[in-house]
């Protein structure tokens, strides 16, 4: 493809990007073509996303939303079926070069050539990318993730959160303004977690516009400030964390019966109950006068006697359940 100059618009483009966003979206959809015995797959549904710059965007879905194919298509993996994509302002079509130097994406899985180390990776890296020599920050890169003393260590030697680093300088090396961490904690023990994070506020805090995908709620909550969620491969919300937080005025309460409950008591049919053990289930309501009451009431009722209870505010897990599982009665 030579599509690199500054092409002149065309009618039928699309419309030009808001560039006040690091990503956007219009319309995006693929489909994977089936196979033998396989029917083909609507993995993104025409999805609409904007990222806007300099922000920390969490990307939340459960398994099979759609959220690879979307990383994938951003980091010009896979090809998308139809729709619009943006990165800093150049659409992948039409500026592909631009596009992909604008974007570094840190893979899920961990894969080296065990006999290269951190610095000839780096190179290579660099290479690829066509950073000339002169330009290329190997060590800076390597300080920034804390490998330099590991520069030249066969990279089989390192642990596997050095490795994880070294794959975010890997996306590092051209310096782009958008990185893109695909699960980066996943596996990872607590304290290298919460390393990570430090450093991925620091890489925000000088500029980078961060979109991570994850499956802990609870990092995504820490970390960022916009979170979208896609199920099904589409957007079900994207908004501010904060707004997102507060947009279920909802809270749940705990309840313990002294003995089993068979089933769940007819007058919490009207809410969200998920059963956290045999004697135990979780109740979620909207709180206003009474209905606390009401919901204990609705149990005794039923012949049980309540053992204990405790209630908690809602948070990301209780929205992100709703938001992808709808109204859900029962199970947990
Ligand atoms: P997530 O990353 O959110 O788990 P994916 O993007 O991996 O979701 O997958 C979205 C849907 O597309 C799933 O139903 C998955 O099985 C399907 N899918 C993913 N990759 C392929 C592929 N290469 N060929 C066919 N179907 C695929």
């Amino acid at each position: 493809m030579s599509a690199d100059a500054p092409a002149a618009r065309r009618a039928d483009d699309p419309p030009a990007a808001n560039p006040d966003n690091a990503i956007e979206v219009r319309g995006l959809e693929k489909i994977y073509a089936g196979g033998k015995g396989f029917p083909p797959k609507r993995a993104l549904k025409g999805i609409d996303l904007a990222v806007p710059r300099g922000k920390i965007f969490g990307l939340l879905g459960p398994n099979g939303a759609g959220k690879s194919t979307f990383i994938n298509i951003l980091a010009g993996l896979v090809t998308k079926t139809a729709g619009a994509v943006s990165i800093w302002g150049f659409d992948i079509d039409r500026n592909p070069r631009n596009a992909k130097a604008s974007i570094g994406v840190v893979p899920q899985e961990i894969y080296f050539d065990a006999f290269f180390t951190p610095r000839e990776m780096l190179e290579l890296q660099a290479g690829l990318y066509g950073v000339p020599p002169a330009e290329r920050r190997t060590e800076e890169v390597l300080r920034a993730v804390r490998l330099l003393d590991k520069a030249d260590a066969y990279s089989r030697t390192l642990s596997g959160g050095m490795k994880r680093r070294l794959l975010v300088a890997k996306a590092m090396v051209h310096n782009p303004p958008i990185l893109v961490l695909d699960e980066p904690t996943a596996g990872v023990d607590i304290e290298l977690r919460q390393q990570l994070w430090e450093y991925v506020r620091g890489l925000n805090r000088r500029g980078v516009t961060i979109v991570l995908t994850t499956h802990y709620l609870e990092e995504a909550e820490e970390l960022c400030d916009d979170i979208a969620i896609i199920n099904h491969g589409e957007v079900v919300c994207s908004e501010p964390t904060r707004q997102l937080l507060s947009r279920v005025d909802e809270k749940v309460v705990i309840v313990r019966t002294t003995g089993p409950m068979t089933d769940i008591p007819d007058g919490l049919a009207a809410h969200r109950v998920e059963r956290r053990a045999a004697d135990e289930i979780a109740i979620h309501y909207t709180p206003r006068d009474g209905e606390a009451a009401r919901l204990l009431h609705a149990i005794t009722a039923a012949g049980h006697e309540i053992a204990d209870l405790s209630t908690k505010e809602s948070d990301l897990e209780d929205i992100f359940l709703q938001l992808t599982q709808g109204a859900h009665q029962g199970e947990g």
